[in-house]
């Protein structure tokens, strides 16, 4: 056999990357029954075992083919950082080597992780640090639940994750299959068995992918309003220019009617001089009319080079009563683990292709120092 025709070993199958209908799927095309799904989906997200030997009530030649073609490929922590708060950052590394953050925040009553969704942005958010480095690409479903999967082991069972949200890095519409995947198993009894009150996504307003979500897969909705008219938020969030107000609005009233959902939850981020006003209340408070709302009000979260300042805490109270006097359950964002740049808007990762703009900068850097 000459190498051309020599046959080369297909890399193998991330059984992490399959929710429990894929795998049933996978387990239909190896001949064996459906039920090996919800096994899998227990050794790995109920146990943490990701070594098919342990896997016991398999059947030994099944484990061996496990081995042999499969893998649960995690990605891996590489840095950890502790606020005074609580609040707990991991830099994630993907075999690719670019990374992404997660961050864990206990409260009380709850213990929330907020899941990254892609490496890098395509949004272009005007106040949003995840916006300057740019797109690099999708998560796997298998890089996605990962993070889940990592947090819950590096935490242990005394501190079980009781909501995930997906308001990490990136769009998570904009990679709509791996993000569905990952939050069927989010809520799946048979891995991490999340009610769907306590999964939420966060979209900046993706208003087709929208419609098809409330299809698939029931979860609690967030959207990224921070504006009221279209002038700003074609400023603030420029895929508002693709999908306006009145459609978004629209997407955001049949979301919450198609299901079970009782409301939306608009986050709305508090910039100085920008959109805190109470004329900017006033029209938030006629643009939610007919939409079963929650207004979540963020502070403004501030980061090397960001042009905008955090309106004050009075304006914010103001602007949070003026709301409430209307009808509008409004609530005020905690802000959590700032002191290590965990906070809204201020994630970034690592995106690995764009190193030359990197080391360009650090050349033009190492000239300017040395002139
Ligand atoms: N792309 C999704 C997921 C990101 S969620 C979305 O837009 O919803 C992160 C939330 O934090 C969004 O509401 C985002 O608009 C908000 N945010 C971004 N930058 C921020 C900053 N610097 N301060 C406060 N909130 C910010």
């Amino acid at each position: 056999m000459n190498s051309a025709t020599a046959s080369v070993d297909p890399a193998p199958i991330n059984l992490l990357d399959f929710d429990r209908k894929g795998l049933q799927a996978f387990f239909a095309g190896i001949g064996e029954k459906p039920f090996r799904a919800t096994q899998i989906l227990k050794w790995i997200h109920q146990e943490g075992v990701v070594d098919f030997d342990q896997m016991t009530n398999l059947s030994k030649s099944l484990r061996s083919y496990l081995t042999q073609h499969c893998t649960i490929k995690t990605p891996t922590i590489v840095e950890e950082q502790l606020a005074s708060d609580g609040t707990c950052k991991w830099a994630v590394q993907m075999h690719c080597g670019n990374r992404v953050e997660t961050v864990f925040i206990p409260e009380q009553r709850r213990a929330t992780l907020c899941v990254s969704s892609q490496v890098g942005c395509a949004l272009a958010c005007s106040f949003c640090s995840t916006a300057r480095q740019g797109f690099n690409r999708n998560l796997s479903t298998g890089e996605i639940i990962g993070q889940l999967f990592l947090a819950q082991q590096r935490l242990g069972p005394e501190h079980r994750i009781s909501n995930v949200v997906m308001m990490g890095m990136g769009e998570p519409l904009l990679n709509f299959d791996n993000v569905v995947a990952a939050m069927n198993l989010m809520m799946d009894d048979f891995a991490y068995g999340l009610s769907k009150r306590r999964v939420t996504i966060s979209t900046s307003g993706i208003v087709p992918a929208m419609q098809r979500l409330s299809e698939v897969c029931d979860v609690s909705m967030a959207v990224s309003l921070h504006a009221a008219s279209d002038e700003l938020r074609n400023q603030l969030v420029p895929i508002n220019t693709k999908y306006p107000l009145k459609q978004l609005m629209a997407a955001c009233r049949d979301y919450a009617r198609l299901g079970p959902r009782k409301h939306i939850t608009f986050e709305y981020v508090m910039l100085d001089g920008i959109n805190d006003t109470l004329a900017d209340a006033a029209t938030l408070i006629k643009l939610l009319k007919n939409v079963p709302s929650k207004v979540n009000l963020i502070p403004f979260n501030p980061f090397p080079q960001s042009n905008y300042r955090c309106s004050d805490a009075a304006t914010i109270l103001r602007f949070r009563d003026s709301l409430h006097n209307a009808g509008i359950v409004t609530t005020i964002r905690k802000t959590r683990g700032d002191d290590i740049d965990a906070a809204c808007g201020q994630l970034v990762g690592q995106v690995q292709d764009k190193s030359r703009r990197h080391i360009k900068l650090q050349a033009m850097q190492a000239s300017s120092h040395a002139g």
